[in-house]
């Protein structure tokens, strides 16, 4: 019968992830591919988002999940909890994303007093029996109940110092009994009620929990980082038990189609013999490489392999499964697209393609400028220091350096001071996220590349090394000591070669990565080089955004050609007035007749000439935009205080102040400004202050004159900041055209240059139709923009309340990373659409810090902007990003 809330796993596909969760959605794809997934039903995260809302589970929910268990229990032949050879069942979360160990799960729910004694008769083991009893009164105490874990965990531990064992493998029946007892009196204690003996009353209690761990610390904290609504909530999947702790010819492990480290292929994982799939999470006990299971069992290595093969197949992608062999029998538990490093991302799809698996559209929805951000971020130069303090497993690549810690609360302590620091642990837990978030690099002495550590710090793209057991870990005594017998205090630097799973005292040098090293040389390699390369030439061939530099200086310029820039589409021209030009623009600032502002423009003619010579060489044959003077001309000026303190001193000691020190101290009471953001600045000073723009354009006329005269072929283009009104443009139009003419004619050759605007205030943006007929181009300054059209400046802003926003959820993220495309965006999007009708053919860019955002690219090409303007180092991800708004659709993207 159709129910409203609950799909048996034969109903569903890997299409409804959204109603089933990724987990339910890929066991009933599975299901449907017909491998060995034990059987079980879903319930669907509509019935979590009801629990969310109404504090209840919907009235209809427990009929329907007695009807599918009813459904279980028929097809199996055995029935839930019940006295012989009982049906045991795991309760699992699975959200629309995966959110690894972040929200509750349960296994072995229908144990009880007597089904303990039916499953040991049956299974022949009574060890294994009990020892599924005793996880069961933990995993439900803890999430259910609410006891705090650590109440278990030292009876248990107790237990293993008493008989000198070091894992639960060395707990016999007689203990294992006895932990049980004391298991239920700490749950009576703590929670005031009983452990459950109604296998029914479990169930429907452990599909609660894991509605409200939706909802737990750790889960919302998860979410926050990767972006993911509060409003999803998560599906249960309830699956018939497997047993890999059943003896010797059982274990669990988790496979990868692919190394999701390195995206090379082959076999790939950890196996636990005699053991449950929380054991290999959790990284408590040392699982083997997973190829040892070729020896230990044969046959169901071979099914595995099989399994694998078809998962990638079908699924076009690196896929991780968790597996169970009960008894000799292989039984997949779980399948995903697996989470990958960034160096795996690129060489996986780009092996895809060449297999003919995948086309380069579907590629590049797969990769994005994050991860090849993170493939430019330098490495060790290992060559250089000694020997390692520790070696481990390589977890996640990338080199950090900070502070070891060995708590969560002092990791986020000391990060929110701004130091950096590697949080080192025994083994990582669910609830240690905060610290990983807060930590550069993430240390374990216990665990493989699957264990809970290494598969969060992998999706986070942060660096890791597990199992360092050469490295022991003192966590109360806040230290560690190497193999050498280095001891490490709280405290103390290390470095973290997440690449070669390597721990090394002190701070290692850095030298460039092979990505950085290529987009620097060009010289390809094998391997990861390769891949992004090929990834940027298909990204070039098919974006439709042109990408440009902002860069002030011929080193820029070159850099930014390397990088693949197409022309610089910002010059800032306001480091030409600083350094030892500063006394130049001092005096330009105390001029008081017109000569002598003359003579101090007359000293800054000829530097600033030189500066616009270079960068047009640099730039050659691309276009150059120059923007005239933007910020205001206190900032040229000294410090109001330090100054105010050399008059004070000078007078205390009885000296008469220089008369200039007294004129710069005048100078900076007057221009000094309450809010300079919305002061005397952009093309305000332009009108404000004689000589200015045409010294400026006089500068910008004659470079350009010396590269013609060069055999070279200048591009210039002038850019007005900050105009409100279209006045000001016409004005100062009007006299960059009539000094270009003065320029020209004096050298016998005419000189043009395209003018245009910044679109950087609201009323720009909504005036565009009357701005546009008098400009060449627009770039949106979207700092500016973003900074006025929230009415906030953003220096102080993230200096005060911003991080309190983001904290509290009252902004995603910031508007100054990412465009607003509510607000911002509309005013881009409405003056790109009216300035081009006023103005067909009027061109359109963007040089704010947006530029080069992955997520506001995506934006600026469905707004039809012509071209992008960021910062070199971000041109190679603005290349990808460009291209991948160009082919990837929104579900491409969602899909992966
Ligand atoms: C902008 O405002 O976006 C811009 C590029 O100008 P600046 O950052 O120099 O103010
Ligand atoms: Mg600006």
């Amino acid at each position: 019968m159709a129910t409203a809330y609950v799909y048996d796993f034969g109903e569903g596909s890997r299409e409804q992830a959204e109603l089933l969760g990724g987990k339910g959605a890929n066991l009933a794809e599975m299901t449907r591919l017909g491998l060995p997934v034990p059987p079980g039903f879903t319930i669907g995260t509509d019935a979590c988002r009801v629990f969310l809302r109404t504090g209840a589970p919907p009235s209809a929910l427990a009929d329907e999940i007695a009807e599918h268990l009813a459904g279980l229990e028929r097809s199996i032949g055995r029935r839930l909890g019940a006295a012989d050879d009982p049906l045991l069942v795991s309760v699992r979360s699975g959200a629309r994303f995966s959110m690894p160990g972040m929200m509750d799960t349960i296994l072995d729910v229908g144990l009880n007093d007597t089904s303990v004694l039916g499953l040991a008769a049956a299974s022949g083991r009574e060890r294994f029996a009990w020892d599924s009893y005793r996880r069961l009164v933990q995993m439900y105490g803890a999430t259910v109940l609410g006891v705090p874990a650590a109440r278990f965990e030292e009876v248990l531990t107790r237990y293993r110092r008493r008989l000198g064992v070091a894992d639960d493998l060395g707990l016999g029946v007689g203990e294992l009994t006895e932990i049980v007892g004391e298991f239920r009196r700490i749950v009576r204690e703590v929670a005031g009620e009983e452990f459950p003996q109604d296998p029914r009353e479990q169930l429907a209690g452990a599909v609660l929990a894991v509605f409200r761990s939706w909802n737990g610390e750790r889960a919302r904290v998860y979410r926050r980082r990767e972006h993911i609504p509060d409003d999803l909530g998560t599906a249960v999947t309830v699956q018939a038990m497997v047993f890999g702790n059943s003896g010797r010819d059982s274990g669990t492990g988790v496979a990868f189609t692919r190394d999701p480290g390195t995206g090379r292929p082959g076999v790939y994982g950890d196996y636990l013999p005699d053991a449950q799939g929380e054991d290999v999470v959790s990284g408590v006990r040392d699982a083997l490489p997973l190829q040892n299971l070729e020896r230990l069992d044969p046959f169901s290595y071979e099914r595995l392999i099989a399994v694998l093969r078809l998962l990638e197949a079908h699924y076009r992608d690196l896929c991780d499964v968790e597996f169970t062999i009960e008894r000799g029998r292989l039984w997949v538990l779980q399948t995903r697209v697996g989470k990958r490093t960034a160096e795996a991302a690129f060489r996986i799809a780009c092996a895809l393609v060449d297999e003919g698996t995948i086309t380069w559209a579907q590629a590049l929805a797969r990769v994005d400028g994050r991860q090849l951000d993170q493939l430019t971020f330098p490495r060790f130069d290992t060559q250089a220091d000694g020997a390692p303090l520790a070696h481990g497993v390589p977890a996640s690549p990338g080199a950090a350096v900070g502070a070891v810690v060995f708590d969560v609360a002092e990791a986020v302590r000391r990060a929110a001071t701004g130091e950096r620091v590697v949080l080192v642990r025994p083994e990582t837990r669910p609830d240690d996220l905060p610290g990983m978030i807060a930590a550069e690099a993430v240390v374990t002495g216990r665990g493989g590349k699957t264990s809970h550590a290494a598969v969060v710090a992998r999706g986070m793209g942060k660096v890791c090394v597990c199992g360092a057991a050469d490295l022991d870990i003192d966590v109360e005594g806040r230290r560690c000591t190497g193999a050498d017998g280095t001891v490490l205090e709280q405290g103390a630097t290390v470095s973290v070669d997440g690449t070669a799973g390597t721990v090394y005292a002190g701070a290692l040098a850095l030298v460039p990565s092979p990505v950085s090293r290529y987009l620097e040389t060009g010289v390809r390699s094998a391997g990861v080089v390769e891949a992004v390369a090929r990834f940027l030439e298909q990204a070039d061939a098919v974006r439709r955004l042109h990408v440009l530099a902002n860069a002030d200086t011929a080193e820029d310029a070159a850099r930014a050609r390397r990088f693949g820039a197409r022309g610089i589409g910002l010059c800032r021209t306001e480091h030409m007035f600083l350094g030892p030009r500063r006394p130049l623009v001092e005096d330009l600032i105390l001029a008081r007749t017109d000569a002598d502002r003359r003579l101090a423009l007359d000293a800054l003619l000829p530097l600033q000439r030189e500066d616009f010579t270079e960068l047009l060489a640099a730039m050659d044959g691309l276009p150059v935009t120059i923007r005239l003077l933007d910020p205001p001309l206190h900032e040229f000026l000294p410090d109001h205080t330090e100054s105010a303190l050399r008059l004070a001193r000078a007078r205390a000691r009885g000296e008469e102040p220089e008369p200039r020190a007294v004129r710069v101290h005048e100078a900076i009471e007057r221009l000094h400004e309450q809010n300079p953001m919305l002061g005397l600045r952009g093309v305000r000073l332009a009108l404000t202050i004689p000589g200015l723009v045409a010294t400026q354009v006089r500068a910008i006329g004659e470079a350009v004159v010396a590269r013609v005269r060069a055999g070279g072929d200048p591009r210039a283009e002038i850019m007005i900041p900050l105009v409100a009104t279209v006045e000001e443009l016409r004005i100062v139009r009007a006299e960059v055209e009539r000094v270009l003419a003065e320029v020209g004619q004096a050298a016998g050759t005419p000189v043009h240059c395209p003018v245009g605007t910044m679109i950087e205030l609201p009323r720009a943006a909504l005036t565009a139709a009357t701005i546009a007929p008098v400009a060449d181009f627009f770039s949106f300054g979207t700092n500016d923009l973003t900074q006025t059209t929230w009415g906030l400046s953003r220096d102080d802003a993230e200096a005060s309340f911003l991080a309190g926003y983001l904290e509290r959820g009252i902004l995603d993220v910031s508007p100054f990373e990412t465009i607003d495309r509510a607000g911002v965006g509309r005013l881009v999007d409405l003056a790109t659409r009216e300035g081009r009708r006023a103005s067909p053919g009027l061109r359109i860019g963007v040089c704010g810090e947006h530029a080069g955002d992955p997520e506001s690219i995506r934006f600026f090409h469905e707004v039809g902007v012509d071209y992008l303007s960021c910062s070199p180092f971000r041109l190679p991800a603005a290349r990808l990003e460009a291209g991948r708004a160009a082919v990837v659709t929104a579900t491409d993207a969602d899909s992966r």
